[in-house]
């Protein structure tokens, strides 16, 4: 697995990563398996540099660190809703609100972070009060509160 792979793994798992200094930090560690921890020590000097590439990590500091964490969350959002056939400038621009999100603490969420959802469709629609399973974009593409909503975890 190569380092971009792993960090979207690990986003897909609840997992944040950050650079700091010549460490990797995961947060929670405690959802990292044995698996996982090879092959963050097989990439690490790749996954490092990956980190590295935001423009923020020229300045250290907890400025540098933060921007770390927001870019490796954009690429993480970016890379499931490509996989969601997303269009890429939609995705782009829809990563960098739910970044904005994050950051504020808004609980709010969307369709393509629920594991009911594939493109188009929802499959608990009874349970978030839809008439029918169809899911347009736009709807996707809103933050929402839903009680149908299940964080997505991959297997
Ligand atoms: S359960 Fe709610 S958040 Fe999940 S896909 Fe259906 S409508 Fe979207």
């Amino acid at each position: 697995m190569g380092a971009r792979d792993l960090l979207d793994a690990l986003g897909d798992a609840g997992m944040s990563v950050a650079a700091e200094g010549d460490r990797l930090v995961i947060r929670p560690g405690s959802k990292l398996t044995d698996e996982l921890r090879a092959a963050l020590r097989e990439v690490k000097p790749e996954l490092l540099a990956l980190l590295r590439g935001a423009p923020d990590l020229r300045q250290p500091g907890p400025a540098a660190a933060a921007c770390t964490v927001d870019d490796a969350a954009r690429q993480r959002y970016v890379a499931r809703l490509l996989r969601l056939h997303w269009p890429k400038a939609d995705a782009e621009a829809f990563a960098g609100r739910l970044v904005e999100r994050d950051r504020s603490g808004d609980e709010r969420v969307s369709c393509f972070e629920c594991r009911h959802y594939w493109p188009g469709n929802c499959a608990n629609f009874r349970w978030a009060g839809l008439g029918e399973r169809i899911v347009s974009s736009e709807l996707a593409g809103l933050l929402q509160r839903c009680s149908g909503f299940a964080p997505f975890q991959p297997k």
